[in-house]
């Protein structure tokens, strides 16, 4: 097949890409301040990839508040969007590196450094892949912007800044995750029901959101008779005389059918026990059951599957009880009508339903030009076969119009994301390069 990619690219990307991982571009809230809303470090990474990105011969922008910038090529209406970030995770423990995390190195192959997988490798794969094709006179149909975020890593406040502020891009895709590509990602929905609290009984269980409880403590008055009923119901528990911890098995919430929420057989034998409205929303309405059918009916769609509804965590006291789940939701289903139907569910437990936190789901179908043209240029390549994901982790791509996850990481790339020592193959995005590069030209060329 035909390359677009010289020796010259490969080298000017490794010496490109070590100016970008030498920028230790973390978050800093302390260091927030006006131009560097996330430190002056992650600010250093924007202001060193634009450069980059001028010398190469794009046009560049920079948000005066230093949320993001983009660096643009081509001309027309159509607007390609390559959807990249230039934060990264903290080094973590220094100590279990071999080399220095901001000091990149290329050793055995690999250029090494905090960011080289995630995302600054990928990115400067894609920019030299752009760059190959504009040094093939090739002319290209639409514009392509190469977008930077500078806050993916927690909260996304620099891309929610772009979509707020400028032009949306028409389709497009994000480096940020794993071959062959991500089409489909459920929405993910979180919230918390509320109601009063109890003296009756004190609980405090499970805790973050997107992880099914595999322990729940109780210890008060009526131990004995929940010991009972969580025998009678066959529910796994440790005894330590004055309290119990109910055991089940931890998996992720996307997967919560997979695992065995303790905290839920608890509240089943709870309720048993005590005569408590908002516990009996657990205890006898949603029961064992984790795709969320026994509060909404069943709701599932042949893009996505099946929606799942993790109860993550429960909290009574005399003053309130609290309980938090996390929900993903097929592709094609209305997240505002579901969630009226759980609010109205939850009100007839006297709980009261609030949002915390949502994240659009992503779906741009198979059949499309964009999945069936990245898909084929994926395959011409590596002669790999496997199927597109319906589920690959959240990136940028499910902010905007008609975009997925594509690479850069291939099936048996060592998934070195937010470890120590992370590194990235050179011989790998050598060939990344080229994908993207033929990519690009099939759905952006003349
Ligand atoms: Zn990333």
């Amino acid at each position: 097949m035909k390359t677009f990619i010289t020796e010259t690219h490969q080298r000017q990307a490794v010496e490109d890409l070590k100016k970008l991982l030498a920028v230790p571009s973390v978050l800093d809230e302390q260091d927030s301040g006006v131009g560097h809303p996330f430190g002056k470090n992650v600010v250093a990474a924007l202001d060193k990839v634009l450069e980059l990105c001028e010398t190469l011969g794009f046009k560049t922008f920079k948000d005066p508040e230093g949320y993001y910038g983009y660096a643009e090529v081509g001309a027309g209406e159509k607007l390609f969007g390559i959807l990249c970030h230039m934060d990264v995770v903290p080094a973590g423990d220094v100590s279990k590196w071999s080399t220095s995390p901001f000091e990149p190195v290329v050793k055995d192959g690999f250029i090494v450094a905090r960011g080289s997988q995630d995302d600054k490798g990928p990115s400067i794969a894609a920019l030299y892949a752009v760059k190959a094709l504009m040094d093939a006179d090739v002319t290209f149909d639409c514009r392509i912007r190469f977008i930077f975020g500078s806050d993916e890593e927690t909260l996304w406040r620099c891309i929610d800044k772009y979509n707020e502020k400028e032009e949306a891009v028409t389709c497009g895709f994000a480096p940020d995750a794993h071959f062959p590509l991500t089409y489909a990602e459920k929405g993910l929905l979180q919230a918390y029901l509320t109601g009063k609290g109890t003296s009756e009984l004190q609980l405090h269980a499970g805790g973050a959101l997107n992880v099914v409880p595999d322990v729940a403590e109780f210890s008060g008055e009526k131990l004995e008779k929940v010991k009972e009923k969580l025998n009678e119901h066959g529910f796994a528990f440790s005894d330590e005389g004055e309290k119990i911890t109910v055991l089940g098995k931890s998996i992720h919430a996307k997967d919560a059918p997979e695992g065995i929420n303790a905290l839920t057989r608890l509240a089943i034998a709870l309720s048993d026990v005590y005569d408590f409205k908002p516990l009996d929303f657990l205890g006898k309405l949603v029961k064992e059951n984790a795709t969320g059918e026994n509060v909404v009916g069943k709701t599932m769609d042949e893009a996505s599957g099946e929606l799942t509804m993790n109860f993550a965590s429960l909290e009574i006291t005399p003053e309130q009880t609290k309980i938090g789940v996390d929900m993903r939701i097929p592709v094609t289903i209305d997240k505002d009508e579901l969630a009226k139907k759980f609010a109205d569910k939850a009100k007839e437990y006297d709980l009261t339903y609030e949002e915390y936190d949502w994240l659009n789901s992503l779906y741009v179908p198979l059949e499309s030009e964009l999945v069936q043209t990245l898909l084929s240029t994926y395959r011409d390549f590596t002669g790999d076969m496997s199927e597109p994901l319906i589920s690959g982790g959240a990136t940028f791509a499910r902010t905007m119009n008609q975009c997925v996850a594509f690479g850069a990481m291939f099936p048996d790339t060592p998934d070195l994301m937010h470890q120590p020592n992370e590194a990235w193959e050179l011989e790998s995005m050598y060939k990344v390069m080229e994908i993207y590069a033929e990519a690009i030209y099939r759905l952006c060329g003349k």
